[in-house]
């Protein structure tokens, strides 16, 4: 049987964090399906269409990578998809409780589907699309902490960041 996981975000945009823990869950699933599901509490900065963009790139040399979005209940979306398992990244502890919450209710919801953590490399412990875009805003130079294109794009948006002192 082939074993798939979902691995759900907003990816705005994705960061060298998000890649970490695709990288590692390659490893343990047969195919990994990035999905970037609408959530309606948030503001983006990138549309869903630049998202998708950046993921393709940045992952086109993992051939059982597949990205996609879901306007919709994540553990509906695993069903569909066939998938036994939602991936998550886990950082400091400020992730947890959220972390801890969404596990319960998407197991309440659907028993079938088991959530996999994978902890974070040392190296993106504080990475997070947030903090990113606040540092690159102001000009904070991001570089090593997101993939060229994300890189390039956040200089488009930015011009500040695009024209260093
Ligand atoms: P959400 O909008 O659901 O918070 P994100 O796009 O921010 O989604 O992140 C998707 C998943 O990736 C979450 O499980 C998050 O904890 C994880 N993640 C984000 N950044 C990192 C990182 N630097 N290291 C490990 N996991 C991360």
């Amino acid at each position: 049987m082939e074993r798939i996981a979902i691995y759900p975000g907003s990816f705005d945009p994705v960061t060298n964090g998000h890649l970490d823990i695709i990288e590692r869950g390659i490893q343990i699933f047969d195919k990994l399906i990035v999905v970037i599901l609408k959530n309606p509490k948030k503001q983006f900065l990138f549309s869903p269409e630049e998202r998708i963009e950046m993921l393709k790139t940045s992952l086109q040399d993992f051939p059982s990578v597949e990205v996609d979005t879901y306007d919709g209940l994540l553990v509906d979306y695993a069903a569909q998809r066939k998938a036994h398992a939602v991936l998550r990244g886990l950082r400091a502890l400020s992730d947890f409780e959220y972390e801890f919450q969404m596990a319960l209710m998407n197991r309440r919801l659907k028993r079938e589907i088991q959530t996999v953590f994978l902890m974070t490399g040392m190296r993106w412990i504080y990475t997070s699309s947030s903090i990113i875009k606040e540092a690159a805003m102001f000009g904070g130079d991001v570089e090593g902490m997101v993939p060229p294109l994300v890189l390039a794009r956040l200089r488009e948006k930015f011009p500040i960041l695009a024209n260093p002192n």
